[in-house]
């Protein structure tokens, strides 16, 4: 075997070697390199399919396509490596984007937000969320923290409040056209629940060990 032809063998299959071919490889250095730079190259196609998220829908639009698009064989190939790649995926790479992941997220990212308690007036929150079309209910909860937050490309209004369990953020936003992805969600400790009233999307989060169905209560109570 010469070297033109022991590299043909490793572009078309790196991982599995003849003995001829492994042969070539420990008499030939640069063979070995050869190889390495494929299975880095592997890798890293590996890596670009598995670990950056997909754009949404990307693998159904590809086997739909090929599955009726009347596509050539290599489409249908790639399209099953997608299809593949996509069911291993995380949840959070599938989930669609949409406004009650950017809520969620949004609590989670801006944890300065949980840590600032300079105390607000009942009447000042009342003030802000009625910009926004919520009413602030008489509750006995003591406000932390009021902010006007910008979430999913909409300014919105996030307070929270010493909860019955521990501190609960609470984020509205003008609802989108788009109808509701999730009435709950869970993204490691932190519960959110959700819920469309009109033209405001209200969500409430706890971090502090509440239920989803407390929360709903909870929320109920806060906003009305
Ligand atoms: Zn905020």
């Amino acid at each position: 075997m010469n070297e033109l032809e022991a590299r043909r063998l490793l572009l078309a299959d790196p991982r599995h070697l003849s003995d001829e071919l492994r042969d070539a490889i420990a008499r030939e250095p640069a063979l070995g390199e050869f190889r390495d730079e494929l299975l880095a190259l592997d890798a890293r196609a590996h890596a670009a399919l598995t670990e950056a998220p997909l754009p949404h829908g990307l693998a159904d639009r590809l086997v739909l396509r090929a599955r009726f698009g009347g596509s050539p064989p290599i489409r249908l190939a790639i399209a099953a490596a997608v299809a593949a790649a996509a069911i291993m995926l995380p949840w959070h790479f599938i989930e669609s984007p949409s406004d009650e992941l950017a809520m969620l997220d949004h609590v989670r990212e801006s944890t300065w937000e949980l840590g600032d308690n300079p105390g607000v007036a009942p009447s000042a929150a009342r003030a802000a969320l009625a910009q926004v079309g919520v009413r602030l209910a008489d509750s006995t909860y003591r406000i932390r923290h009021l902010g006007h937050c910008v979430v999913a490309g909409r300014e919105g209004r996030h307070f929270t409040i010493d909860g019955p369990t521990g501190i609960v953020s609470f984020v509205i936003l003008p609802a989108s056209k788009q109808p509701l992805a999730a009435d709950s969600l869970r993204k490691d400790n932190l519960v959110a629940v959700y819920e469309q009233r009109g033209g405001v999307l209200l969500g409430a989060f706890s971090g502090s060990g509440m239920d989803g169905a407390a929360l709903r209560q909870l929320m109920k109570g806060v906003i009305t």
